[in-house]
């Protein structure tokens, strides 16, 4: 048995009352639940004391596991607790830094944040102030696919071919644009965010802080090297085989149906534009109203789950009686035994398929909401489970002969029913 406590809209850190998370406390007390799953500690806990409290309360009942997006928490053991205490403090320390920026925000409206001239700034007109549509489009575009885990060097190199602002595109400069404070409408002196602009932002404070959290992380580069997000997903179409990473020898990212795993070595794809593909389309698909109603149903039906393990449970004792009957008892001969056997073996694989699909379902329900700003802020491997959640897989057909770009109509997504 679930239950989704949900408090929606009501940040850990609002100050306000939070009654699913109480309800939440009350039930975990009265030994109703054995496991807490959240998103992340961060979103469970206003202040140390309240995580204490946490603690206390699941000590009493006993409820040892927490499971989050990003980890698993012991909560018996004494590096369990540290590890929550620690997300505890650093959830909070970005919290504080929010309302700090905010408080500075209010304090910069009494100065004025006028541009100081110079150089016409990308994304804006000459005047520094006002935003030259068609830039600060391709500066937000920039900002979420590379939250999206795209390359610097691939969106330069689109802007290059594009031909955009009539100059050479090198991910140091797009970098640059993206990490100055002015495109989140933020005014900088001497190297420090002094306070809002009188111009508007292009990307919001929070994306951008997000963004800048990710290009200043040093581990970024080794971890592009491994960000294959479909290995294991993505198959060709030829010979069935598991297409595998490997750059090529222009350093792009590329999916190969290799001769070394056994493959026909006939397919290969571009790893960035097959990846942004699959993103977009699943993002899509969740995004819609209709997917996550149906999730929501599938999710809410418990009763479903119950009747089908029921189904599994008496078909397995049915599958022992027959085998009693026919081996033990000699009551049935061998052909009949056989054959009831068969049927009800079907029938024990498909209540198994469909109890599988039925528990994705759920995991999949608790996602729906916010798609798109989860698959910005999450990472790696969050989206890669979210892939295997929803697809089966990714099917790529070979390429056509003299078509060099990336033709979207040679891949195709099977869903996961
Ligand atoms: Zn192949």
């Amino acid at each position: 048995m679930a239950e989704v406590y949900s408090d929606n809209d009501l940040s850990a850190y609002s100050g306000k009352p939070r009654p699913a998370y109480k309800r939440m406390l009350a039930d975990i007390a009265s030994g109703s639940i054995d496991a807490v799953v959240c998103w992340h500690l961060d979103r469970l806990h206003r202040s140390p004391k309240e995580l204490e409290h946490f603690f206390e309360v699941c000590d009493r009942a006993g409820l040892r596991h927490m499971a989050t997006v990003t980890g698993d928490v012991d909560l018996s053991t004494d590096d369990g607790r540290f590890h929550a205490r620690i997300m505890g403090a650093v959830a909070r320390k970005s919290s504080d830094d929010s309302s700090r920026r905010l408080k500075r925000k209010m304090e910069s409206l009494a100065q004025s944040g006028q541009f100081k001239g110079g150089k016409r700034p990308f994304g804006f007109e000459p005047d520094g102030t006002t935003l030259r549509s068609e830039e600060a489009d391709l500066v937000r575009e920039a900002a979420r696919r590379i939250l999206a885990g795209e390359s610097m060097r691939g969106i330069c190199g689109e802007w290059n071919r594009a031909g955009v602002a009539d100059r050479r595109w090198e991910p140091q400069a797009l970098k640059r644009i993206l990490l100055a404070p002015r495109v989140a409408g933020l005014r900088e002196y001497k190297g420090e965010v002094v306070g809002n602009a009188v111009w508007s932002e292009i990307i919001d404070q929070a994306t951008w802080e997000r963004l800048r959290g990710l290009l200043s992380d040093p581990g970024r580069t080794q971890h592009r090297a491994r960000s294959y997000l479909l290995t294991g997903t993505a198959f060709c179409s030829l010979c069935g085989g598991r297409m595998v990473a490997r750059p090529r020898i222009d350093k792009t990212r590329a999916y190969v149906c290799g001769p070394d795993t056994g493959g026909c070595n006939k397919v290969s794809i571009k790893a960035e534009p097959l990846e942004e593909l699959v993103a977009e389309a699943i993002l899509v698909a969740l995004d819609s109203p209709a997917l996550a109603e149906a999730l929501r149903a599938a999710s809410g039906e418990d009763d479903a789950q119950q009747d089908l393990l029921a189904s599994l449970q008496s078909d397995q004792t049915a599958l022992d009686q027959l085998a009693k009957d026919h081996y033990a008892d000699r009551l049935i001969g061998r052909s009949e035994y056989l054959a009831a056997r068969d049927a009800l073996e079907r029938r024990v694989g498909a209540t198994r398929k469909a109890l599988e699909r039925n528990s994705g379902a759920g995991v999949l329900a608790s996602i729906s909401t916010g798609i798109r700003d989860a698959w910005e802020s999450r990472g790696f491997d969050w989206r890669r489970t979210l892939i295997g959640a929803v697809l089966e897989r990714v099917v790529v057909r070979p390429a056509k002969r003299g078509y060099p770009k990336f033709d979207p109509d040679r891949v195709e997504l099977m869903w996961r029913a």
